[in-house]
């Protein structure tokens, strides 16, 4: 029996683009896909037979770096809010980062985000568990069917969760029983350029430096490192929010993602912006890594559309917009972006390339349950997305994130997300989100 039929559609795959249909059973399995016009008998059979009149009908995103605030940051954001941003961006499963208060990295921290999300979240769900310089035996026996895997800062960001102990970070690359994620920013380069901003600049330096303050090479030398201990133990490495030119040397090239031992992920931030753009977007584009050179972003441009970067994944990390004020040292850093990396990254790719690297390839990089593509048998995950000729422009009052501003503010987009599906359930409809509907827990099939 189809309960809801989707014709007359752009049916994406990482393949390409057909006119065609696909039809959704009543548990919110995806039954069929096909190409050209159903039945007659099967569309008047459908209890929901949605014509899309051409639009792109394509994979639910699968956002595998968001920073949803909560616990104890509810100010900023909370799961219950942030999951509804994402899902009205056609982001139907998101996997969210440790630095919340108190921080991820005990089995019992996971398992309360597991239950405030299940209480409040539209989108589906899981969480990483963050490694520290002393919770080794919590990472050794967590349950990675249902956690994503470790997340791991090389260098200092939000959250002080960083690994700095070098024979911390051996064992954990040695034993590690499941994908590390890494934010690689090397500390020591960031402390140095900050002494010589502060000797120039004093304590009033201007949000313009923050590319200076955290350079290219902090990045490199950080994930060469990282790379390193991943080669020498065969861990399988994530680079999370890759931001240089100089850091797709250190990815394995010209195999298929299953084989791969190192990933790496781009995010929109650094596929949209440089630094010259502070002086427009000042503290808006103020997040770690930095937004680098016009080349870095080219490079970063070709290596998502020719496959050499895995994944795009959003780091979401709002903030309130009075955090956001001030100098350099105190204007923090990070910004939302989950409810518009679908459309702004259909700015830049073709929607096949879009669904490869932001549901097909998150699902099979992180091993997760019968996610990330539109096939027979697995999760009714769909977004359908207008093509918009004329272009349409988002400002700060379309943000459905609690902090209510975003970077793209007065930026002109072409692609607008009309229905969103979450395992089979319409979501969101035109933008409004459909408050009774929950998310469901990731399984993943990590092995120990
Ligand atoms: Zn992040």
């Amino acid at each position: 029996m189809t309960d809801t039929l989707v014709y007359n559609a752009d049916v994406v795959s990482p393949d390409g683009v057909r006119r065609g249909y696909v039809a959704v059973d009543a548990d919110g399995f995806i039954s069929r896909v096909a190409a050209g016009d159903p039945e007659p008998q099967l569309i008047a059979s459908a209890r929901c037979a949605v014509d899309a009149g051409g639009a792109l009908l394509m994979p639910g995103a699968i956002d595998c770096h968001v920073h949803f605030r909560e616990p104890g940051l509810t100010r900023k954001a909370t799961i219950a809010s942030e999951s509804r941003a994402a899902v009205a961006g056609g982001v139907t499963s998101f996997i969210d980062m440790p630095n919340t208060v108190p921080q991820t990295v005990s089995r019992a921290a996971v398992e309360d985000k597991m239950n405030i999300a299940r209480a409040g979240s539209v989108a589906n769900y899981a969480f990483f568990i963050g490694a520290t310089n002393d919770n080794f035996n919590e990472l050794m026996s967590a349950d990675y069917s249902r956690v994503a895997g470790i997340k791991l800062f090389m260098g200092s960001s939000t959250g002080n969760m960083l690994v700095d102990s070098s024979s911390a970070l051996e064992r954990l690359f040695e034993a590690a029983p499941a994908i590390i994620s890494v934010h690689a920013e090397d500390e020591a380069t960031i402390r140095a350029a900050r002494a010589e901003i502060e000797a120039e600049y004093g304590q009033d330096a201007p949000v313009a430096l923050h590319t200076r303050l955290r350079p290219a090479e902090a990045c490199y030398r950080a994930s060469k490192r990282a790379v390193e201990l991943a080669r020498r133990y065969g861990t399988r490495l994530h680079i999370a929010h890759l931001t240089t030119a100089m850091e797709l040397d250190l990815l394995d090239r010209d195999c298929q993602l299953e084989d791969k031992l190192i990933t790496s992920e781009v995010s929109p931030h650094h596929l949209l912006w440089t630094a010259d753009d502070y002086g427009r977007l000042g503290a808006r584009i103020k997040m770690n890594p930095s937004v680098k050179s016009a080349a870095d972003r080219e490079a970063l441009r070709r290596a998502v559309a020719d496959g050499l970067v895995d994944l795009v994944a959003t780091d979401h990390a709002p903030h309130l917009l009075s955090e956001k004020q001030g100098t350099l040292f105190n204007a923090v850093s990070g910004a939302p972006m989950v409810q518009f990396s679908l459309p702004t990254m259909l700015e830049l790719f073709a929607p096949d390339r879009v669904a490869a690297v932001m549901a097909d390839n998150p699902a099979r990089l992180f091993r997760i349950d019968r996610r990330g593509r539109l096939a027979p048998g697995y999760y009714a995950d769909m977004v359908l997305v207008d093509r918009v000729a004329d272009g349409y422009t988002v400002s700060d009052s379309d943000v459905l994130s609690l902090c209510g501003w975003t970077p793209i503010d007065g930026m002109t987009l072409h692609h607008r997300v009309r229905s969103v599906w979450v395992n089979g359930k319409l979501a969101c409809a035109e933008g409004v989100i459909l408050n009774e509907q929950r998310g469901m827990p990731l399984a993943f099939a990590n092995k120990k």
